[in-house]
């Protein structure tokens, strides 16, 4: 049994699997949940167990109750949960707000902002010392569009990301006095497949040279946030988003 197991929703690709590979590195035992991408999931426990570290990849939707349960009793198979990433997240095809309809808000709702208050449930659960855990810490993936509105692409999910904004402060306070720890990180523009599945592969790229320091970001250079503030030298960090993302939307 492993001492300390990290759940990281959506470690298949992208920002997650960046979060899986440098956790396991740095001796979390790894649950990789993913949506449908078995390819992708079994490629992260692949490259950790041949580091020598400790993965499984466990497939399940966030948005889904009997989804996230299944997922966390996977994870207590593997040890004591020590951290849950919140990172799973999706985007719909650019559209402005008249264009939408209730199933497509609904959807990103559910998965980006429902599947993160249905993950933290699960690990406050067995985290938390009012159940008898032994403490632990929860980062949650917002975003720089929570601070910008997505004008014109999607701002319903830079809407969800303002509900994630809110409840990391919100949970951060419920459970201070427990033991856990909850944090978030503001990515900005980050190289990953999520802009293709938004219809527009090439955003990153086109976008790179208006930012402030004048490219996107790579999705190790979001993990290594969320590393840090899983980690004990942020012992005394709690309720707080740490934006990466070159400076764009860097106020707080
Ligand atoms: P990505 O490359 O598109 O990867 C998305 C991941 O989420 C995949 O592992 C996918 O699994 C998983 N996933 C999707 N829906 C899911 C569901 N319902 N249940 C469980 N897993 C699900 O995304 P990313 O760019 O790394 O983004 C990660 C997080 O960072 C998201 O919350 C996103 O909003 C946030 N973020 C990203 C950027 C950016 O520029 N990339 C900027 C700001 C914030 P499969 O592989 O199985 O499909």
């Amino acid at each position: 049994m492993h001492d300390r197991v990290l759940i990281v929703t959506g470690g298949s690709r992208g920002i997650g699997a960046a979060t899986c590979l440098l956790a396991a590195e740095r001796g979390w035992g790894v649950l990789v949940n993913y949506a449908g991408n078995v390819e992708a999931a079994e490629g992260v426990c692949a490259r950790i167990h041949a580091a020598g570290g400790t993965a499984v990849a466990v497939r399940g939707d966030v948005s889904r109750e009997e989804d996230v349960e299944h997922v966390f009793r996977a994870a207590d198979r593997l040890g004591r949960l020590a951290g849950l990433v919140n990172n799973a997240g999706i985007v719909g095809p650019g559209a402005r707000v008249e264009e939408l309809d209730a199933e497509r808000i609904g959807r990103i709702l559910a998965v980006n902002v429902t599947g993160s208050f249905l993950c933290a449930r699960a690990a406050i659960r067995r985290m938390s010392t009012r159940h008898g855990g032994a403490g632990g810490a929860i980062v949650n993936l917002s975003s720089a569009a929570a601070k910008l509105g997505a004008p014109g692409v999607y701002v319903d999910y830079a809407a969800a990301k303002g509900a994630i904004d809110t409840f990391t402060v919100g949970l951060a306070l419920e459970v201070a006095g427990e033991g856990i720890r909850v944090n978030a990180v503001r990515p900005g523009i980050i190289d990953t497949d999520i802009h293709a599945a938004g219809g527009d592969p090439g955003r990153a790229a086109r976008l790179a040279p208006s930012l402030p320091m004048p490219r996107a970001g790579t999705a190790e250079e979001v993990a290594r946030a969320i590393l840090w503030l899983l980690s004990d030298e942020a012992s005394y960090t709690t309720g707080s988003t740490i934006a990466v993302s070159g400076g764009r939307a860097a106020l707080p």
